[in-house]
């Protein structure tokens, strides 16, 4: 048996990982890709973190100046491999875990390839965007057009001359409806639900990321007003361009969806210079076409769903009880959700993921230490 297996070789788990050797516990990881970071390798192509460098790097290894504010998807995945390798970390790769159950003083593990494995304690770092999620709309199989997840896009190329609409106005289908308006896509349409809260990345050099991380503590409504306030002076209006400003304050959508707001990389130019045409919420498709909420219908060629993930956990557990009815973790970050198991990245905060995965690996780890 085991003493301690992670879960998943992304940041939390490389982290988790680094910080118990750091506390003399040596752990297993296992990872279902060929290599660390398999989840941001597969990310498009144009894709930079949306928090800066230094707030985003994991404990006591941070990410190179070198990699500039503002860094590169391959040069996160560069330096995720320094730092298993700085930290001597047991990655074993091609292992993807399918089952897990208590077993006699620990946790049972049952592997893709049909092996068992067990280890006294567990922590489960499989990432909170873990599985494409597309709605059940209506009509959906009866659709002859192309239709993909917004994880399966890379680059505008293969979309070059269509009709493309992105579903989801979130960071993911923003950034996309804006690389394909630049990469030759005939018509980009961005299909809106919930209006989303735009904020800018920066301000004269002052990241928006960072107002999350000192003012997230405010009350709710203290912050929701501060927010809108900003917005409307950072944002442009954008309500005669088909989107209207959010109903609800952005701390509230925070604890109500797990909502983070939308870093501007460009879709504010491309929808005010009518590059990226807002739409309504799709409602239904036929085979040619796709009804929307307003009562009109759009025949295009391509549907980008940027519609969310699900964590892939309940359907990892027998337990149903670990979870809440989103399939998050009820108890994650250093506190166990059963003895001998930890949830490590599930928290979503307006202080970004990654830097909350680094908080949260310190937590874990001095727990299991
Ligand atoms: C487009 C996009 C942009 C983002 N930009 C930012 C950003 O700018 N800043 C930020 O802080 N966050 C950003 N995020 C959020 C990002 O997901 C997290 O910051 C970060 O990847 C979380 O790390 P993680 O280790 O929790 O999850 P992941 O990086 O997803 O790592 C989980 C690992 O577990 C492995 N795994 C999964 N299931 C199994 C299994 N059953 N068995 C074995 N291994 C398994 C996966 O292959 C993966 O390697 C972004 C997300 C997306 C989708």
């Amino acid at each position: 048996m085991e003493n301690v297996t992670v879960l998943g070789a992304g940041a939390a788990g490389l982290a988790v990982a680094a910080q118990l050797k750091k506390r003399g516990v040596d752990c297993v990881v296992l990872e279902r890709g060929p290599g660390v970071a398999t989840s941001w390798r597969g990310r498009y192509d144009r894709l930079h973190l949306h928090t800066t460098r230094g707030l985003s790097g994991l404990p006591d290894f941070p990410i190179p100046r070198a990699y500039g504010r503002w860094v590169k998807r391959d040069d996160l995945v560069r330096y995720l491999e320094a730092y298993a390798k700085r930290f001597g970390l047991d990655v074993r790769t091609g292992a993807t875990v399918q089952r897990v159950k208590p077993a006699d003083g620990g946790w049972s593990l049952r592997l893709e390839d049909g092996t068992e494995q067990s280890t006294r304690t567990l922590v489960v770092a499989t990432g909170y965007l873990h599985t494409p999620a597309v709605p059940a709309w209506p009509g959906r199989e009866t659709w002859t057009g192309t239709l993909i997840h917004s994880a399966d896009y890379r680059n505008a190329e293969p979309f070059r001359g269509q009709d493309v609409l992105v579903v989801g106005p979130g960071n993911s289908g923003s950034e996309i409806a804006t690389d394909l308006a630049e990469g030759g896509a005939a018509s980009v349409r961005l299909a809106i639900r919930t209006p989303p809260h735009i904020v800018r990345r920066e301000t004269a050099g002052w990241p928006a990321q960072m107002n999350g991380v000192l003012l997230g503590r405010l009350p709710e409504a203290a912050f929701n007003a501060m927010a809108a306030a900003m917005a409307r002076l950072e944002v442009p209006d954008l309500r005669p361009y088909g989107i209207a400003r959010p109903a609800e304050g952005l701390k509230t959508r925070l604890r109500t969806h797990r909502y983070v707001p939308v870093q501007d990389v460009g879709i504010v130019r491309d929808v005010i210079a009518g590059r990226v045409r807002p739409v309504a919420a799709v409602e239904s498709f036929t085979e040619t076409s796709v009804r929307l909420a307003d009562g009109t219908s759009v025949q295009p060629d391509t549907i980008i769903a940027a519609t969310g993930y699900g964590t892939g956990l309940p359907e990892m557990f027998d337990d149903p009880t670990l979870f809440d009815d989103t399939g998050v973790p009820r108890v994650n970050g250093g506190a166990p959700a059963r003895p001998g198991l930890y949830f490590l990245g599930y928290d979503v905060t307006l202080g970004g993921m990654l830097r909350q995965a680094a908080i949260e690996s310190r937590a874990v780890a001095r727990a299991i230490a």
